[in-house]
């Protein structure tokens, strides 16, 4: 590509950024990092009513996560309605826009009764031609030829004609004095620079309308990229009914954002059989053209894959600290977890609890969130004992075994994995029993169900203080 790819992303500030938000902004990023251009952040806010300071900020947040940083300071509109003004001024001089005088009950009633006679609802051009009416508010319409077809040539579409029977003058200033999006977008396009549009195929439709703009104030018209919808797994768009839609809800839920990132790519665009992608392979292969002009399925399952697979292969470090702030959440009081920490470090053991916890719980974990959930026991917790696990495990011979292991456990010099493994080995050596003879009361003991990770990894993480504790709870309760 020859001219320095400029594109951006356009959200409007009245809620938070969800997922086809955020597909349409990684798109976006990546087309910019693979041509060497640059990612403009513009935040569409001139509906006031409805553009908060907590949705900008939730966005700037989401993208951040994600890794996909811009590369100018973020654009607002609604500090550039001056200009937004200028052009409206340059149009109206020139007899592209007219004033329009018609109230919005008017435009209603003309509306309504244009559907039962079966006539386009579309504006009737009434104002075209009349005369300035001083003191009265007007918007400003754009003047759109009755005829002809107005040709979208899409970078995913292909080329989409848009009949002019279906266009009419449509209102690029309200009466308030407030740009439409479609004039706005438009002006802010052309001004910074844009070369690619890339956003979502529900703006389509808005296209032509844009075009009939650029022409008017004589723009060069950018390419247009438009990205098909995501929808539901039943074939609807995709809303809160699926699940989660907000970005920043699966970083609450415990997906990783490079999960998230390698899930929203495939999500319309694909290399080859490939599902796996670093992020400098993304910005390797990345190409619009590859996009394809059908909606994608949101597919949880997919998501769930994808995030176990980063888990495994994310620093274990960096998922510590992560798992603090989740048990913190569960209910982890903050000096229990420093306690547990600083044990941990004081015994002389290489790595820290957090990393030994991650390495223990990550490959039977689809999420940090579920990881934490899953060894939530190494805390001092009440236990959920499973009924079954119980009943078959924790028989009274068991727990005569228990007793006697509990007595070696105590004198026991370090309570790590391998003297703990050669305790139990040398203790059902001695009494002719199996290592699952008491192993696994021991583990039903401990957690409170019949799977675990590897038992002597899951004591020596739990602690002596805690294991004796609980061995102790279950002999008293059970042998009464
Ligand atoms: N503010 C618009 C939206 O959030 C932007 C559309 C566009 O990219 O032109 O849908």
């Amino acid at each position: 590509m020859s001219e320095r790819v400029r594109v951006r992303f356009a959200p409007s500030p009245t809620g938070h950024l969800h997922v086809g938000g955020a597909r349409t902004a990684l798109y976006n990023w990546l087309f910019a990092r693979h041509h060497g251009g640059t990612f403009i952040l513009r935040i569409e806010d001139t509906d006031v009513e409805r553009s908060t300071e907590e949705s900008v900020e939730a966005i700037l947040e989401s993208l951040r996560w994600l890794g996909l940083d811009w590369d100018e300071e973020p654009y607002r509109q609604a500090g550039r309605l001056s200009i937004y003004q200028e052009y409206a001024e340059q149009l109206l001089k020139v007899d592209k826009a007219y004033r329009c005088y018609c109230t919005p009950e008017e435009l209603e009633e003309r509306r309504k009764e244009a559907l039962q006679t079966g006539r386009s609802p579309r504006y009737d051009g009434r104002c075209r031609d009349g005369r300035p009416e001083p003191g009265k508010p007007f918007a400003l319409r754009l003047r759109v030829s009755d005829e002809g077809v107005t040709v979208v040539e899409d970078l995913i579409h292909g080329e989409v004609g848009f009949d002019h029977a279906e266009l009419d003058d449509f209102i690029v200033v309200r009466s308030g004095g407030l740009p439409t999006y479609n004039f706005a977008v438009v002006i802010d396009d052309a001004l910074l620079q844009v070369t690619h549009v890339i956003r979502g195929d529900d703006h389509l439709s808005n296209t032509p309308k844009q075009i009939q703009v650029y022409r008017a104030l004589n723009f060069p018209l950018p390419r247009f990229a438009h990205i098909p919808l995501i929808l539901g797994p039943d074939r609807t768009r995709l809303s809160k009914r699926h699940g989660a839609t907000a970005v920043l809800a699966y970083r609450e839920l415990g997906y990783l954002p490079e999960a998230m990132v390698n899930y929203l790519v495939r999500l319309g665009w694909s290399h080859g059989d490939q599902e796996i992608f670093s992020r400098e392979e993304l910005v390797r292969y990345f190409d619009i053209a590859r996009v394809g002009n059908t909606p994608a399925i949101f597919d949880q399952a997919k998501l769930n894959w994808l995030n176990a697979h980063f888990l495994r292969e994310a620093d274990p470090k960096r998922l510590a600290d992560l798992l603090v702030s989740f048990y913190r959440q569960a209910g982890i009081a903050a000096n229990e977890i420093e306690a547990k920490a600083g044990d941990w470090s004081n015994s002389g053991r290489a790595g820290t609890f957090g990393e030994a916890v991650i390495q223990t719980f990550r490959e039977r974990a689809k999420t940090v969130e579920e990881l934490a959930q899953a060894s939530l026991f190494l805390f001092r917790v009440p236990i959920d004992y499973d009924g079954q696990a119980v009943e078959t495990h924790l028989q009274p011979a068991a727990l005569t075994h228990l007793r006697e292991i509990c007595d070696r456990l105590q004198r026991v010099n370090r309570f790590d994995a391998s003297p703990l493994e050669k305790l139990y080995r040398d203790f059902v050596a001695e009494k002719g029993l199996k290592l699952g003879d008491v192993a696994q009361p021991t583990r039903v003991a401990l957690t409170g169900r019949s799977v675990s990770p590897p038992v002597f990894h899951v004591m020596e993480l739990v602690g002596r203080e805690i294991c004796l504790e609980r061995l102790g709870t279950v002999l008293e309760r059970t042998v009464g």
